[in-house]
């Protein structure tokens, strides 16, 4: 339902630059690929538009004249769950962790290939339309995995697999949030809280257990792949070979 009335207009993207240079090129790129296009050259008037108006995703810079990017998401996310890509210029100090604390959805290095944007936007847009796992909703099924939560079984392409409670609750979490990066702090905190003692190996143990489950090649995962230094990914599509 909510298919078909997204696809009878343009995606609507507010794109936050201010580098002219990048600005003609990008919205030349993304009109030809269907999108409809705002700019906002710093970061107060980025939140005038986005108040004033509705987007279906943000484009956001990171380097701005007035708010830092940073500052923009942050206010942005308190008053809509509109997808934001992060975008950082090439040798930026960039804290993944903290983007996505301020509640980014994704992030590209300038300089970038438009195919490249293109794919990551139209990733967060389908992420969107993922429903929402309802709580009465007792089953949670992606790809090949299919969870009964009520039951606590876990099946992988028909065959069921036994997970211990903590790797139960881990791999739900994940499957909840198909192709968002999970932070290991958030994984920690909401998987264990109060109960995760030892070192921080514990969570890499579980990773790897839950990856020889549900893998064809837990060496190589496809799934559940690793963000380095910042957490972990339930991937909704393979990569490409
Ligand atoms: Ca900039």
């Amino acid at each position: 339902m909510a298919k078909s009335r997204a696809m009878e207009r343009r995606t609507r993207v507010l794109v936050v630059e201010d580098e002219e240079s990048f600005i003609d090129a990008l919205t030349i790129g993304l009109e030809r690929e269907g999108f409809d296009a705002t700019i906002a050259r710093d970061g107060q008037e980025a939140l005038t538009i986005f108040h004033a108006d509705q987007f279906d995703v943000v484009l956001l810079d990171l380097m701005l004249p007035k708010l830092s990017g940073l500052d923009v998401c942050r206010s942005m996310r308190a008053a809509s769950d509109v997808p934001i890509i992060i975008v950082s210029a090439k040798g930026e100090e960039v804290d993944m962790v903290l983007m996505l604390e301020v509640g980014a959805d994704d992030y590209v290095t300038k300089p970038y290939r438009l195919r490249e944007l293109v794919a990551r936007i139209r990733a967060v847009l389908r992420r969107r339309e993922t429903p929402v796992p309802d709580e009465n909703d007792e089953v949670l099924e992606l790809g090949s995995i299919r969870m009964e939560l009520d039951a606590r079984r876990c099946f992988v392409g028909g065959d069921e697999i036994k997970l211990r409670k903590k790797e139960f609750a881990l791999l739900r979490l994940l499957l909840e949030n198909p192709g968002r990066v999970l932070t290991r702090d958030v994984l920690i905190d909401r998987v264990w809280g109060s109960d995760y003692v030892g070192d921080t190996k514990t969570l890499d143990v579980h990773i790897k257990r839950l990856r020889t489950l549900i893998e064809d090649d837990p060496k190589h995962p496809e799934h559940i792949t690793t963000v380095r230094g910042v957490g972990y990914r339930f991937e909704t599509t393979k990569p490409s070979p």
